[in-house]
């Protein structure tokens, strides 16, 4: 962490330097490495060893993927002199929440343009999980509908913001949906060469058959299956699509790899299953039980969007076809979204433990001697 908030020149692993294009400098803003551990999740077929690679460590407020490629994107933004960074996403989005914080770190401003439902569009959208943050931190919030989103689009929708700021005199920077363009798909790559340096400092010769991913606008994945595939892990990827199906993933997936130039296939190096269950950002009953029995067996806590659809997809494939997976070193990675649970507060009440009032009745006598206040 000696670089930590500094910007630092760049050079890919020695297996991705025929990429393009290459990143000149690289912002320190993530905790790395992130650690991995064994995850004994319930319901692993015999001899299935699981794995879990913590990125929901990278930081406080920067948690999960994004600051990964967040911190080429944004190295990119300061060698432009950009002032202010302007980004899309849903109104609980991960993304967003990093890059305000993120923005804040390079003291730039910050508009984000949040969609919600037509319901919701006119009204202020409070201070729940991620957008607590994101307002905390200053940013801008512009709200837009669903219907909006789905029929301009993210790019003519950044575009109108920008060139409205441009007018004002600003020099703003468009950051695209979910950082997932071909610069912030080396954060990924980056944590493929992460994830051999741990390998390599282990003693037990440890060696993953599979990595599990969740998948929301493809730039994890991408930069994930691109590193396994040219580097040393050679693990097969799994993505799981949370907002879309495998079909679009495979599009948007191979566009990311085109753009960097990187002559593959994408149907080579990643298997996309369906994880979307009820569709984006809804969650089902059995999904939130399954986060919160996953929380109490083995303390780590999934979001109910992204990383616990991947787990409970992951452990459903696993049910179906056993076989498969007997045997195999599994690595998951955990994408982060912890605030994205309090946005499920109200579906989740009636899962969580019970409580109490402490039975103090018969009176306890005092102890002396640690003051009036304890
Ligand atoms: C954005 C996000 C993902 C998906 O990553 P993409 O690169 O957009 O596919 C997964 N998990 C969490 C918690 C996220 O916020």
């Amino acid at each position: 962490m000696a670089n930590f908030l500094t910007k630092q020149p760049y050079s890919p692993p020695s297996w991705a330097t025929h990429l393009s294009p290459i990143p000149s400098h690289t912002f320190s803003l993530a905790h790395l490495p992130t650690p991995i551990h064994r995850w004994n999740l319930p319901g692993l077929p015999d001899g299935t060893e699981l794995w879990i690679k913590r990125d929901d460590f990278t930081g406080m407020e920067l948690s999960g993927n994004k600051v990964r490629k967040l911190e080429f994107i944004l190295a990119d933004a300061i060698d432009q002199q950009a002032d202010t960074i302007i980004t899309i996403g849903g109104v609980q989005s991960n993304h967003c929440r990093a890059t305000a914080v993120a923005s804040n770190y390079l003291n730039l401003d910050t508009h984000l343009i949040l969609r919600t439902t037509k319901l919701l569009v006119e009204e202020d959208p409070g201070l729940v999980g991620n957008l607590l943050v994101e307002r905390f931190v200053g940013a801008n919030v512009h709200l837009i509908s669903k219907e909006e989103f789905s029929s301009i689009g993210s790019e003519a929708l950044t575009n109108t913001l920008k060139e409205k700021l441009e007018k004002e005199g600003r020099k703003p920077y468009v950051v695209p949906r979910g950082g997932s363009n071909a610069l912030g798909t080396w954060g990924y790559i980056e944590a493929a060469r992460e994830i051999e340096e741990q390998l390599k400092t282990r003693t037990d010769g440890l060696q993953f058959d599979d990595i599990v991913v969740a998948c929301g606008s493809g730039g994890t994945i991408a930069g994930i299956s691109l590193g396994s595939w040219l580097g040393t892990l050679k693990a097969k990827v799994h993505a799981f699509s949370v907002s879309n199906d495998p079909e679009y993933f495979y599009d948007v997936f191979q566009g990311i790899l085109d753009g960097l130039q990187a002559g593959v296939n994408c149907r080579d190096i990643v298997n996309i299953h369906n994880g979307q269950g009820k569709g984006y950002a809804v969650s089902t009953p059995e999904e939130l039980k399954f986060v919160k029995d996953v929380a109490c067996a083995t303390g780590v806590i999934l979001d109910p969007l992204y990383s616990g659809k991947a787990a409970y997809g992951l452990i459903n494939e696993m049910t179906k076809d056993p076989k498969n997976w007997e045997g195999k070193k599994i690595l998951f990675i955990h994408t982060g979204g912890l605030l994205g649970l309090y946005d499920k507060v109200d579906q989740m009440g009636s899962l969580v433990g019970s409580w109490c009032r402490m039975d103090v009745q018969e009176s306890v006598p005092r102890k002396d001697g640690v003051g009036k206040m304890f």
